[in-house]
């Protein structure tokens, strides 16, 4: 399911059916992959639950959430955190979001690219051992040799990566979310038809 996450002023939230107001709004810009968006939570907790199992009963629990819609498409809004309380633990999951980015974007590797037609070979570093290779490409010998590499980079794919930026954005949101001592909330998609 498709999560979003706005923060308004706490005087400004209305109650469904009205819509919460597009003015004096927060929101962090997340992709367009839900899947990235519930991944960036992985494992981490909000007040001793994993933060996606309270997303969850927030917004399909027992008692349905009863805020204004972010917008069309939208279903009603749940309050995710409110300040001041939940400050500390909201702090706390920003920083679990950042150190689960920066774990995730740990793997390196090394580069190297064949000479004749520039295709490019990436090895892990843990991996990478003096050996020659015949270009998948071309059929050109390139020599995979760990001193005479192109150099390192970060070993991530691009859905991974949207799951960082995810995180990287959520992280921001909630501190500025707090800082400015806004609730926030958190809505679904609604399925249509
Ligand atoms: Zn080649």
């Amino acid at each position: 399911m498709g999560f979003r996450f706005v923060a308004i002023p706490g005087h400004r939230v209305v109650a469904h059916p009205q819509s919460l107001p597009s003015e004096e709004r927060l929101e962090p810009e997340l992709p367009p992959l839900h899947e990235a968006v519930e991944r960036a939570f992985a494992s981490a907790e909000f007040r001793d639950v994993k933060a996606k199992d309270r997303l969850r009963a927030l917004l399909k629990g027992d008692k349905p959430p009863h805020l204004g819609s972010p917008g069309s498409g939208f279903g009603p809004s749940a309050v995710f955190a409110q300040p001041p309380q939940d400050l500390p633990a909201l702090l706390r999951l920003a920083d679990e979001l950042e150190s689960l980015a920066r774990r995730d974007a740990g793997e390196r590797a090394l580069v190297w690219k064949c000479t004749e037609c520039s295709a490019r070979y990436a090895v892990p570093v843990a991996l990478a051992r003096s050996v020659s290779i015949r270009c998948e490409r071309c059929g050109h010998p390139v020599e995979l040799n760990p001193g005479r590499s192109l150099g390192e980079e970060s070993l991530i794919d691009p859905f991974l990566g949207a799951v960082n930026s995810a995180r990287h954005e959520l992280a921001g949101f909630f501190r500025e979310a707090m800082a400015r001592g806004w609730p926030i909330l958190v809505s679904t998609e609604e399925i249509s038809g």
